[in-house]
């Protein structure tokens, strides 16, 4: 089984090109839209098992993710990992544990992202599970954008994909500088 690459983003017609306004606020030229490539479930079953083996000997008990675009690829990995899976959702703006999920106290738990960027979500999950009690053991995306190897160092930390794409922010992004609109991913207008 080999490791993703910008390819197969692009095959599945996951990787877009434009200019885009990501979460974390800064633009960019590229955008991979996860979801399309995690569609086809054999896929997405795939790069769960990858991750999951990668990190197999943190010996995690409980996967979490942030919904919406951690949960497909969270679930793959949980199911590798034959642990149960939790997702955080946004509320009043802050990332919280709804639905009446439970950590055990001690609990060992692999945090799981489609993509990281600034980190900072990724992070937001990791106090949520913390302030529940759980041990958070490792973190994992599909794609690392953060231009660092591992933002989440002393914690392992691994990507089926890294990227070397330049952010920008929009006080100096070149692309707002010669009036090109942007667009968030995801919108119509980036569709
Ligand atoms: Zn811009």
């Amino acid at each position: 089984m080999h490791a993703i690459t910008l390819d197969d983003m692009a095959a599945a017609g996951a990787l877009l090109e434009g200019h885009f306004r990501l979460s974390s606020g800064l633009h960019s030229t590229r955008y991979l839209q996860c979801a399309v490539y995690l569609a086809e479930p054999a896929r997405a079953e795939a790069a769960g098992r990858q991750l999951a083996a990668r990190l197999r000997n943190e010996a995690a008990q409980l996967v979490v993710s942030p919904a919406l675009g951690g949960v497909i690829i969270g679930h793959e990995v949980a199911r590798a990992l034959d642990v149960p899976f939790f997702f955080t959702e946004r509320a009043d703006g802050a990332m919280a544990l709804r639905r009446g999920f439970h950590i055990e106290a001690g609990t060992r738990v692999l945090v799981v992202e489609d993509v990281v960027t600034t980190g900072g979500s990724t992070r937001e999950v990791m106090d949520v599970v913390t302030r529940h009690g759980g041990v958070v053991v490792g973190v994992a995306s599909m794609v690392n954008r953060s231009g660092e190897e591992n933002p989440f160092s002393p914690l392992p930390y691994t990507a089926l994909l890294t990227l070397e794409i330049p952010n920008h922010a929009p006080e100096s992004c070149p692309l707002c500088a010669s009036g090109i609109p942007v667009v968030k991913p995801g919108s119509r207008t980036a569709a």
